[in-house]
């Protein structure tokens, strides 16, 4: 195993770092990126969902997000959107040529059941996916932790809230942990694909993804695909939205983690290239805009 280690973006770091102009629609741009009119349109939504709920604090909380003074829960679509955008900014740069980067979604067999989110330990999750990929010999990534909440059209397994990873890799060694990776990350009853490996096309879309902050409901069902031989039956999902007690669920789940925390930033102090590469974002996290 080697040493991998993940660091994120504590509160008090984004707090400094977090200028309104992360909040607003100047660069760094990327296609389909949401403007910051649909945040705020969000943000006021969600903050409408946890008055629904009776969440009065979490109603406010979001509901008092405004320029300077900003409530950084994990929960408010302006405040996510800015971390990302931050993340993008300041890791972006570093990452060159493209060339040498892959991108990797992971999904690992742990879940958690819907309703019970607030027993999903984050801590827990981040150090367990650090053991997976230092498994697999994979020694530099960037990304971010996601949620799905995944069900079967059919019932075919019980539905269940699923976090999981998209990466940016580092093509060192790339045969070697890919070849490993299946080890560490098996298929499941609900999980058919737990791995996806392609290139990085050099864009920032790939990046913000990372940090995304909208969450689908994933509904796996059996299609029936016709080939010359006949018909042939194959698993497939579809995306559908959350329901109202889910986006509940979900978001009060998410203010109580923080945004910082879905922030993944690898660095390996073994490795001279990788360490390099970590010194060069980390020491981008501290100089100005580029
Ligand atoms: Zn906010």
């Amino acid at each position: 195993m080697n040493d991998l280690q993940f660091a994120s973006f504590p509160d008090a770091f984004l707090r400094a770092e977090l200028t309104e102009n992360f909040y607003g629609d100047g660069g760094p741009k990327w296609k389909s990126q949401p403007t910051s009119e649909n945040a705020k349109d969000e943000r006021i939504r969600r903050a409408r969902l946890f008055r629904k709920h009776s969440a009065t604090y979490l109603a406010e909380k979001l509901g008092a997000c405004q320029p300077e003074s900003r409530c950084l829960s994990g929960a408010c679509p302006e405040c996510c959107r800015a971390t990302q955008r931050f993340f993008v900014r300041r890791v972006y740069s570093a990452l060159t040529p493209s060339s040498d980067y892959s991108l990797v979604s992971l999904i690992p067999p742990v879940s958690a059941k819907v309703g019970a989110l607030d027993r999903f330990s984050i801590a827990d999750f981040r150090r367990d996916i650090t053991y997976r990929l230092s498994e697999s010999r994979l020694s530099f990534a960037f990304g971010g932790i996601d949620f799905s909440l995944n069900e079967h059209e059919d019932g075919k397994f019980e539905p269940h809230w699923s976090p999981h990873v998209w990466l940016v890799v580092s093509n060192f060694m790339h045969a070697r942990w890919s070849v490993l990776l299946p080890g560490v990350f098996p298929r499941t009853k609900s999980v058919s694909r737990p791995i996806r490996i392609q290139a990085w096309d050099g864009k920032r879309g790939a990046l913000g993804y990372a940090l995304k902050y909208s969450f689908p409901r994933r509904i796996s069902y059996v299609a029936s695909r016709s080939y010359r031989n006949g018909v042939r039956k194959c698993k497939n999902t579809r995306n559908d939205e959350l329901r109202s007690s889910e986006r509940f669920e979900l978001y009060s789940h998410l203010d109580q983690i923080c945004i910082g925390a879905r922030v993944l930033l690898s660095h390996d102090e073994r490795d001279d290239t990788t360490s390099m590469n970590a010194i060069r974002i980390w020491s981008n996290l501290s100089t100005s805009d580029r």
